[in-house]
């Protein structure tokens, strides 16, 4: 345990204390709006936030994504300090270790409640149970979804099975109940946001050596992306989402998993922008929002099926399947060296910039699961560990999709074939070329799959298939029939 000094005896008056985790955001933060309305504006109050890298590195979390999360808890310590709240940023090894530093806090300076949002994981709720064990109480809101879990479920009461069946209920839910979006609490006085705004451009141009930096800190995304996104992007997405040439899709997803932006700010700017998007279900605008119900679906169903955070398959069907295990596959498929273009761009794309398409996300974790038949946790860890916006439940939903194990998933016989879905996603090959520079000279019909035009033109290019795609169907079709 480090930061000890922090413990500070001029906190002793203080009786709560708020507790940021996966919600470093002022914007309709439930948690940090209830803290306020209890606490005394005479006085500085206390908040506190953990950063647990040897925690979040075995919860597999990518250098780029504690990065990014570690820039946003440094930015929120000023935004904060206009509430007048002190956020205490403390470096601890695990969980045990946060919640041993969280009894000693409270006890030395007489804090009888703290305030947190819930977290969904089942490794976060073990934390907060030992911590509320320790005789000071834990309030929990919650925070990481809009319509609240355990809240859409079918007749019999249970949470659904099938994503469009979900989505409907979902959707007549916010239609009969809203949804609570709270604002923002720093922006009790104009010139304090303002004073806000300039705080934060300053520290991004402070921050340029940050190996997140690509991505600019949520308020900048909040003024800036996203309106854009709303002008520019959004009426055209439903044709964009799927060319990874193209930046058609809102990229907020690293924002959303760290908790930085919260889903109700999303809704909530949504339908200020399209006040009939509820009820508009073939529109653009809808086949975004669509996106956003898919995340909530996995949410709704993690917490329906705590399991799926020890990486269970969803289908009983596969809980004793052994998948053969290949190293050299495996490590081509993680290096893009498989041989089939768009699965190696992609995998390039993740490597280097700590993102993926979504497009690309299926195609690569098909290719890894039916055409290598490896087991779709390699998958899922190997993404958790590059993605800035790697997130437990969306990640476990969409590896679990795309290897035909999980829940509304991908039927086992649909198996993408990586060169047709080149010819169809990326027809010019603009972004094969952009990852894989050593096929820049490639004509346009043959880069999809270019070995046999490698061979002709007696090319320098070492550009070798790993596996032939017609038998590595007819042997993924065997295996998963073997169920
Ligand atoms: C194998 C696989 C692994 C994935 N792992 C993750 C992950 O770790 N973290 C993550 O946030 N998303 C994950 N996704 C979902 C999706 O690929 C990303 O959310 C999306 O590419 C992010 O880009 P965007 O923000 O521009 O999305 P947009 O297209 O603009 O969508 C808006 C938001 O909707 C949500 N969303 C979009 N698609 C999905 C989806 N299929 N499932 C759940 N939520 C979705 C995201 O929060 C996203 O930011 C995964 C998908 C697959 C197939």
């Amino acid at each position: 345990m480090s930061s000890s000094s922090l413990l500070n005896s001029s906190h002793e008056t203080s009786s709560k204390l708020l507790w940021f985790r996966n919600d470093l955001r002022t914007n309709d933060n439930p948690a940090l709006q209830y803290f306020i309305n209890q606490s005394d504006s005479d006085t500085t109050a206390q908040a506190i936030f953990f950063v647990s890298e040897p925690q979040w590195l075995a919860h597999h979390w990518s250098d780029i994504k504690i990065d990014f999360v570690k820039r946003h808890a440094q930015a929120l310590v000023s935004e904060l300090a206009m509430l007048n709240i002190n956020l205490t940023i403390v470096t601890v090894d695990d969980f045990n270790a946060q919640v041993d530093y969280l009894k000693h806090y409270c006890l030395q300076n007489n804090i009888t409640n703290v305030i947190a949002n819930s977290e969904l994981e089942v490794n976060e709720q073990q934390r907060d149970l030992a911590f509320s064990e320790q005789g000071i109480s834990l309030t929990l809101f919650e925070a990481d979804v809009i319509v609240p879990k355990g809240k859409v479920l079918n007749q019999s009461g249970q949470m659904y099975k099938v994503f469009t069946p979900f989505k409907r209920s979902w959707l007549a839910h916010i239609r009969e109940f809203g949804f609570n979006y709270l604002g923002d609490a720093t922006a009790i006085t104009n010139s304090k946001a303002i004073q806000n705004e300039q705080v934060n451009e300053q520290q991004e141009s402070k921050e340029s050596d940050s190996i997140s930096n690509k991505w600019p800190l949520i308020n900048v995304v909040m003024k800036k992306a996203m309106p854009q996104f709303y002008r520019d992007k959004i009426s055209r997405y439903k044709t964009n989402r799927d060319v990874p040439s193209i930046k058609g899709t809102s990229g907020l997803s690293p924002y959303l998993a760290a908790g930085v932006l919260s889903p109700n700010y999303v809704l909530n700017s949504l339908l200020n922008k399209f006040p009939d998007i509820l009820i508009s279900s073939d529109s653009e605008e809808f086949c975004w929002l669509n996106e956003i119900i898919w995340r909530e679906f996995y949410r709704h169903l993690m917490f329906d099926q705590p399991r799926l955070c020890k990486h269970q398959c969803f289908n009983d069907k596969y809980h004793q399947s052994v998948w053969p295990y290949d190293k050299e596959l495996f490590n081509a498929w993680c290096e893009g060296k498989t041989g089939y273009p768009l699965v190696d761009a992609a995998m390039r794309q993740l490597n280097q910039t700590g993102w993926m398409h979504n497009r690309l996300r299926m195609v690569v974790a098909s290719f890894l699961t039916k055409h290598l038949l490896l087991d779709w946790r390699l998958g899922e860890k190997y993404f958790m560990q590059h993605l800035i916006d790697g997130d437990l439940a969306s990640n476990n939903g969409g590896w679990q999709w795309a290897s035909s194990t999980g829940c509304d998933a991908q039927p086992y016989f649909r198996i993408f074939n990586p060169i047709t879905q080149s010819e169809r996603f990326d027809p010019k090959g603009t972004f094969i070329r952009k990852y894989l520079p050593e096929l820049s000279k490639i004509p346009d019909k043959q880069i999809h799959f270019p070995h046999k035009y490698i061979k002709q033109n007696h090319l320098s290019i070492y550009w070798p298939a790993i596996v032939d795609h017609k038998e590595a169907r007819l042997n993924a079709l065997a295996f998963y029939k073997s169920h």
